[in-house]
């Protein structure tokens, strides 16, 4: 069953001596699972491809944006027609304002945007943004909670922050997460009485209003609401960083899902087609502080990119005339149905919540509301889990603290494909458990 990958080792031994780890970003250095990397050669639909000739259904979807699998042909001819007329002009081009409708048109509460280059970029400057509006300094995060490597943000981080073993990095000075507030997800008494404390001063509250950076954690609905009443109540502007569940949990996101309005959303992945794009935008008075027609100031060379605009309006477009949730709806659910059923039948605890596209087999029992509970999971088990998979050709997120993601590339094959090798897998773990 296991899959030699020499060609991957030699590799990895090559990056390791260029780049720290080997890689160029940490979630993807095999850090919580051990062992070797995979470097890939190519991706086609469902699948990835390494460069020692395995194939691998691909759950990972480079960490969100390929809702449409690899090699979608809208957006790969978007981008071929864009990169024929030149790679970048730094003056405005038309492909911006294109871009910019199509996301004001799915998310309504983005009056203004304002395209950047990644998710760190989005959400540092909607933070700029919200402290130039409101004149306030101090911000409320959650623990758990991934906004990207933001220095005032990586308090408590998740995602790479979390599975690296580095909650508060090195690095960061004191002085840039002092003014940062950090509480329990999903936990509406913690809010309502910092806000009864300190709600005058604050500044911002940002979240994932559904949690991929842990896996997946789901929000209560009165844990949402409270955020909007005090933000409401106090004039602290409530961001939602929907960098990974904008137009994956649905066209116009969480906050389409949960029926409730940030002030600001930052977006990413997804938004860019596979190319590096950041948006942030939300009501018209807080966007108009930002330069150049207020004074918060945020720029950017390659901001506004037109063969990354032209991916971004190919996925947006394809995604707005197909309307594929319901069916990336259905399989996600048969798919996490069938995890557990199959976890359950080889009698290892487990839970395994899933929403819209998204999904996470935790390695414990109990639901999964918080980073507590998230940090209770059994993070070796999930390893060698991780593992039999992989040696079957399914290539799952390579931490427990990690979204999967499903495209609409994936077929009733690979969910059958993927199933038996679970069953498979989890009757290899129960043996040694
Ligand atoms: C991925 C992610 C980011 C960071 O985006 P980058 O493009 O990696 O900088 C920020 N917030 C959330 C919720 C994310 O999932």
């Amino acid at each position: 069953m296991s899959r030699p990958r020499p060609r991957s080792a030699r590799e990895f031994q090559r990056a390791q001596a260029l780049m720290p780890g080997g890689v160029n970003s940490p979630a993807r250095a095999f850090g919580a699972v051990g062992g070797t990397p995979v470097f890939m050669e190519r991706g086609e639909g469902a699948y990835l491809f390494d460069i020692d000739g395995h194939r691998y259904i691909d759950y990972i979807g480079s960490w969100g944006p390929h809702i449409l699998g690899h090699r979608h042909p809208a957006i790969l001819a978007a981008i071929q027609e864009a990169l024929a007329r030149g790679t970048s002009f730094g003056a405005p081009t038309v492909a911006e304002s294109e871009l910019a409708e199509l996301i004001i048109a799915a998310v309504p509460s983005m009056e203004r945007v304002r395209m950047v280059n990644s998710g760190t970029e989005a959400t540092m400057s909607a933070i700029r943004a919200a402290r130039g509006f409101t004149g306030r300094d101090a911000i409320v995060k959650f623990a758990g909670c991934y906004h990207g490597h933001v220095d005032s943000l990586l308090v408590k981080a998740g995602s790479g922050a979390l599975t690296h073993g580095h909650p508060s990095s090195p690095g960061v000075p004191a002085g840039c997460t002092q003014d940062t507030w950090v509480l329990d997800f999903n936990d509406a008494q913690q809010v309502r009485d910092l806000f009864r404390t300190h709600g005058d001063r604050l500044a911002a509250v940002i979240l994932e209003p559904v949690v991929g950076n842990m896996g997946l954690v789901i929000p209560h609905r009165e844990f949402l609401e409270t955020l909007r009443g005090e933000c409401n109540r106090t004039g602290t502007v409530l961001i939602f960083d929907e960098v990974m569940t904008g137009f994956r949990l649905a066209y116009g996101g969480a906050q389409e899902l949960f029926g409730i309005k940030p002030d600001l959303t930052t977006l990413g992945k997804i938004v860019g087609g596979g190319l590096p794009v950041g948006v942030y935008g939300g009501r018209q008075d807080i966007m108009q502080k930002v330069s150049p027609v207020g004074p918060v100031y945020q720029a950017g060379t390659l901001s506004g990119n037109p063969v990354a605009m032209a991916a971004g309006i190919a996925t947006l477009k394809t995604l707005r005339d197909t309307n594929p949730y319901e069916a990336l709806r259905d399989y996600t659910r048969r798919l996490a149905i069938g995890l557990s059923a199959e976890a359950a039948a080889a009698g290892l605890p487990h839970t395994c919540p899933h929403l819209g596209s998204m999904f996470t087999l935790f390695f414990h029992a109990e639901p999964v509301t918080n980073l507590a509970s998230a940090l209770r999971c059994d993070t070796a088990l999930f390893a060698r889990f991780f593992h039999e998979l992989l040696d079957r050709g399914v290539y799952l997120a390579c931490s427990q603290f990690e979204a999967n993601f499903v495209s609409t590339a994936h077929t009733e094959t690979d969910l059958e494909v993927t199933l038996n090798a679970a069953r498979d897998a989890f009757r290899a773990l129960a043996q040694t458990v």
